[in-house]
């Protein structure tokens, strides 16, 4: 089923429809829990997905990279199967460095769709090699060369170039990918393409700031989605293109869930908005991202084991510079801070976008989602 039917389906029976990724992760003392990420398109899904820790221990597999359904089991836990077969990932940019088990999965049996062709038969696209091939068939079928691309600036490859292949063939396929039971979920994580604004990693307090984060969650335009690159719009839980009903019936949906979970005695999942993308002046990424996104998956896990430290600010709480793990990596508390401040300014008008999608999405709108913009302008203008 599509995401709009099951979305729909989901509300009348009670369960979760989702346009999210499910990895499972295990500690080097062998202790393993399950997350779940809604990234909207061009994101970062299947590479979190597939992530390959850069801290020595850590085990990442994946159950799926970009559909979920979840369901609440009688012990309250929410239970996430992937009901896909395989993945469909944006070629650009994916290469051995930032995602070799990606690669790995896509040495045969693969479909591409507006890749470079080359002479020697395979596929090529920016981003896959330093070097490209001195000559290839670009994806409108024309003659390319680098030195035609420095020219021109054509492209080999289409920037939304895509793959499509069977999940079997992923090398760190869980072994629970395909159990109809479905593994207990501990977290959501939340997260779009922001420049600006959004810190790397914020917990909320609680579900009903975990839903509303999700909610008002933003994300930068990439070429999967239509019309304009670069400008902010709201995709409220990666769910926009997607959602079968009323946005706010759903938001509503989730707010109901988390009260069953509570009702059920069990733990609600912890929920996490993060956002691998800030820029500095130059407009370049300062998070290496990728593998190195292990360091807050690492923070997260052990959040929800009550382990690890954390500063609480106006939207819920973030980790210090020595809350991170960072061996392996250079990486000042300057650049650090490039990416966790919180600019009052940058904020006022990020609420204020809030209240704009609000007032769009007015219909039905859960009281305790507006009450919580409210009290965040508060804390913000304190
Ligand atoms: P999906 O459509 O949500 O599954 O996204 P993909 O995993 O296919 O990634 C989309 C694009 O984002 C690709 O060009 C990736 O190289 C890039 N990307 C993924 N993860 C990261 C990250 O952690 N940091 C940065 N800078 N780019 C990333
Ligand atoms: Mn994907």
């Amino acid at each position: 089923f599509a995401l709009r039917i099951a979305s729909t389906m989901g509300r009348d029976q009670g369960w979760l429809a989702e346009h999210m990724l499910i990895l499972g992760v295990e500690s080097p003392e062998g202790k393993k829990h399950y997350v779940a990420a809604a990234f909207p398109s061009a994101c970062g899904k299947t590479n979190f997905a597939m992530l390959i820790p850069a801290i020595k221990g850590w085990k990442v597999t994946t159950i799926g990279d970009d559909i979920a359904w979840i369901k609440p089991g009688k012990d309250g836990r929410l239970y996430a199967i992937n009901p896909e077969a395989g993945y469909f990932g944006v070629a650009p940019g994916t290469n051995t460095a930032t995602n070799s088990n990606c690669m790995a999965s896509l040495t045969a049996n693969t479909i591409f769709t507006n890749v470079g062709y080359t002479d020697d038969g395979d596929v090529w696209w920016e981003g896959m090699s330093k070097e490209a091939p001195a000559h290839l068939i670009d994806w409108q079928g024309k003659d390319w060369t680098p030195e035609i691309a420095k020219e021109t600036g054509r492209k080999a490859a289409h920037p939304n170039a895509r793959f499509t292949v069977a999940a079997t063939q992923n090398p760190v396929i869980d072994a629970a990918w395909d159990d109809p039971a479905g593994v207990p979920i501990s977290a959501f994580i939340f997260g779009g393409r922001r420049s600006t604004t959004v810190p790397l990693v914020t917990e909320a307090r609680n579900w009903v700031e975990g839903v509303y984060m999700a909610a008002t969650m933003g994300s930068e335009t990439t070429a999967a989605a239509a019309g304009q690159q670069g400008v902010v719009r709201r995709d409220p839980f990666a769910m926009l293109p997607f959602m079968g009903y009323n946005m706010s019936d759903y938001f509503q949906h989730w707010l109901n869930m988390g009260q069953k979970i509570e009702q059920l005695g069990a733990k609600q999942p912890a929920i996490f908005c993060v956002n691998w993308f800030r820029t500095d002046a130059n407009g370049k990424f300062v998070w290496p991202g990728f593998g190195d996104n292990m360091r807050v998956l690492k923070w997260m896990l052990e959040r929800i084991e009550g382990q690890a430290g954390g500063q609480d600010n106006i939207f819920g709480t973030s980790p210090s510079y020595s809350d991170l793990t960072w061996d392996g990596l250079d990486f000042s508390q300057e650049q650090f801070d490039t990416i966790t401040s919180i600019d009052t300014a940058a904020w006022e008008a990020e609420l204020n976008l809030h209240t704009e999608l609000f007032e769009k999405l007015a219909y039905h709108l859960p009281a305790e989602l507006e009450a919580t913009r409210a009290s965040l302008k508060q804390r913000l203008s304190a």
